[in-house]
């Protein structure tokens, strides 16, 4: 259960932490490293251990062969001084026969007491003879040892007093035990050397002491073969020989032990560090795919977020169509828009012909193979669709086209918009249009009726009544010449209505007849047609530089000859007119203003007056029909701009109008 659980969070962990698994294997390798390093130190160590033994034992069975001659001798000759008392006379010979059969011992020695009385061979020894080592404090104490002893005792190595240096072993001898004598064998060290285990090339890479610890004086004396000027590191190995209470020590001069693995810790240490390192890499790649795809998924997510709330927000269905399966997607706004599931029977391009409205099957596939067989990227139609409840929607569909590197359309994605609503508005202006045409047709037959049928009767009654005044004139009464007088006003003032009514009918707008206008000559024009009027009235008017504009002459006049006349007839009494002409060009019109000084509007008619026969003044002090300001609007409106007035009652009034210019 336990293990279970940690076979679970371990690799979590180490997979996590990358950083962390890297220093795992390099602290496990690096451990395993060390931990060889050390085993195989220890094992070269004790190789240099066994060597080192070795050549101690061998240096060992050297020095002890020699002993053993050198104790057998010496007893020997011990034996001979006890039992036979002529040993001085024939000492020659017995000490010949003895160093025969001792070969490693080069010399023989009898001591009486502690003078040494005989030497064998005595040549190159003579110097010895007589010499009383009981007298000698550097040998008395070795020759004392061997006393105590009652057993061969080796001293030295020492200089003896005839020259080299020599171990020399001494056996007391005692007759009724007091001390007799001594023999003693001589070998000599020098010579030992030589010999084949202290050879030089066998002892090349030791060291060997043989170093004597004195009781006496506890001085440790050390005698050291293969001197080395370094200090020696190797492993020492020692023995002790009581025989001369030497300690035999070898000691390897240089321990290679240590450098022998220090290759392995390098490599180990490389090795770690390497595979350490690669852990740590491997290790983190799974983290930096999972953020990667994190990452991704993020923006697949954002993305798709993104298309949600596109297609959420506009209300057209968007499609992805696959030309080469067949296969459709289509967004949720499909069932909104005409009524059907998205579902797998509407997912396919057949489908979406079925529904198109028969009449509009054949425009739409033309251009749409057309628009796929060409190059182009965009398709945008219009046509009808039958919803799921039988009744059709007028929709407008537009599609991009992705296509390969050959240019065949592969794939086309796109949206669908119900324009049913503005299809409708479209048919019920065209519907409006229409009737307004038969609206104006009629005004026409109106108009042509009213200066045609209506104006004969009117001439008749006017001609009749002046006929009447003329003839009757004198024998009527004054009331009666009155009502007739005013029966001819009102005929008058008929034919002129009738007249501006056939003006205002008559005002159509032809784009044909459009041509550059100098407005500055027309409006000097128009002041010439009204010189009567404007020098009657003393009136003064200023003209600023008018731009030329685009338009039709002969209404552009009318609304000038309009706007003057009112200028000039809504004066003030008593004062005399002043009437200022501006215009001024702008991106998209051309602007005029007519400003006077006469009497101005109130505020509550500036919108009425532009009304068909709106006038806010009696005939018999201003005359007139209310047509003119109407006629103005008509002739402004066809011209693409406005008109409206500014005013202050009492102070004047300021008409301005927008001409548009045309593309
Ligand atoms: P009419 O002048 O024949 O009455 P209009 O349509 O030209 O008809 O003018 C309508 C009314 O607007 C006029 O009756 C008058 O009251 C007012 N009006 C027009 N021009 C001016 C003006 N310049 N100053 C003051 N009032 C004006």
């Amino acid at each position: 259960m336990v293990f279970r659980k940690v076979d679970r969070w371990i690799p979590s962990i180490v997979f996590s932490s990358p950083r962390l698994m890297g220093w795992l294997v390099f602290a496990t390798l690096l451990m395993l490293t060390l931990f060889l390093s050390f085993a195989e130190y220890q094992l070269k160590l004790s190789e240099e251990r066994e060597k080192v033994n070795l050549k101690l034992n061998e240096v060992e069975k050297t020095l002890e062969n020699a002993l053993s001659d050198g104790i057998s001798a010496a007893k020997t000759l011990g034996i001979f001084a006890q039992y036979q008392d002529d040993l001085i006379q024939n000492f020659d010979t017995i000490a010949e026969q003895i160093l025969e059969s001792n070969a490693l011992v080069d010399a023989i020695q009898f001591l009486d007491s502690g003078t040494i009385v005989a030497i064998y061979p005595l040549a190159g020894n003579e110097k010895a003879i007589g010499y009383d080592l009981l007298k000698d404090s550097s040998k008395r104490e070795d020759v004392l040892e061997s006393i105590r002893r009652k057993e061969v005792y080796f001293a030295g190595p020492f200089r003896l007093v005839q020259g080299g240096i020599a171990i020399i072993g001494r056996y007391p001898f005692f007759e009724k035990g007091k001390l007799k004598g001594l023999s003693a064998s001589v070998i000599l060290f020098d010579k030992l050397l030589e010999s084949e285990s202290f050879n030089q090339k066998n002892l090349e890479d030791f060291e060997v002491q043989l170093s004597k610890s004195r009781s006496d004086s506890g001085v440790v004396e050390s005698f050291v073969h293969g001197p080395s000027s370094e200090k020696p590191t190797g492993h020492t190995s020692s023995v002790f020989l009581p025989i001369g209470d030497w300690s035999l020590s070898v000691q390897l001069k240089k321990s290679t032990a240590l450098q022998d693995v220090y290759w392995m810790l390098t490599l180990g240490l490389f090795v770690s560090s390497f595979l350490g390192i690669a852990a740590w890499n491997s290790a983190r790649q799974p983290l930096l795919l999972r953020k990667k795809l994190a990452e991704q998924s993020q923006e697949i997510l954002l993305a798709n977020e993104r298309f949600e709330l596109a297609s959420n927000a506009t209300s057209d269905v968007i499609w992805d169509w696959d030309i080469s399966t067949g296969k459709v997607y289509r967004s949720e706004h499909f069932f909104f828009l005409l009524g059907y599931d998205v579902n797998s029977a509407t997912s396919n391009s057949s489908f979406w012909q079925s529904i198109i409205h028969p009449e509009d099957e054949k425009k739409v596939n033309d251009r749409l193979s057309d628009t796929l067989d060409g190059a182009d990227r965009y398709w945008s139609q219009e046509f009808r669709v039958r919803k799921a409840d039988d009744t059709y929607a007028y929709v407008i569909d537009k599609g991009y086209i992705i296509r390969n590197s050959e240019g065949k359309a592969i794939r086309m994605i796109g949206a669908i918009q119900d324009i049913s609503i503005r299809k409708a508005a479209e048919r019920e202006l065209i519907e409006l249009n229409q009737r307004l045409s038969r609206a104006n047709e009629e005004l026409r037959v109106f108009a042509s009726l009213a200066s045609h049928d209506l104006r004969e009767p009117l001439r008749m009654i006017s001609s009749f009544m002046s006929l009447l005044e003329k003839k009757y004139g004198p024998t009527l009464d004054q009331k009666a010449n009155q009502y007739i007088s005013f029966a001819i006003d009102g005929a008058k003032r008929l034919s002129i209505l009738i007249n501006d009514l056939l003006e205002y009918s008559k005002v159509g707008f032809d784009p044909g007849l459009i041509e550059d206008i100098d407005t500055n000559r027309l409006v000097q024009e128009v002041l010439k047609l009204k010189a009567f009027l404007l020098t009657e009235n003393k009136a003064v008017v200023k003209v600023e530089n008018l731009p030329p504009i685009k338009g039709i002459r002969i209404p552009i006049q009318v609304l000038l000859q309009n706007l003057i006349g009112n200028a000039l007839k809504y004066s003030r009494q008593g004062v005399n007119p002043e009437i200022t002409l501006s215009g001024r060009e702008s991106k998209d019109f051309w602007e005029f203003s007519i400003a006077d000084n006469g009497i101005g509007i109130e505020a509550d008619y500036l919108e009425f007056i532009f009304g068909l026969s709106k006038r806010l003044h009696s005939k018999e002090k201003y005359p007139g029909n209310g047509m003119g300001l109407a006629t103005c609007r008509k002739i402004i409106t066809q011209h693409g701009g406005k008109i409206w007035v500014e005013s202050t009652p009492g102070e004047g009034s300021t008409f301005l109008f927008t001409i548009r210019k045309r593309g």
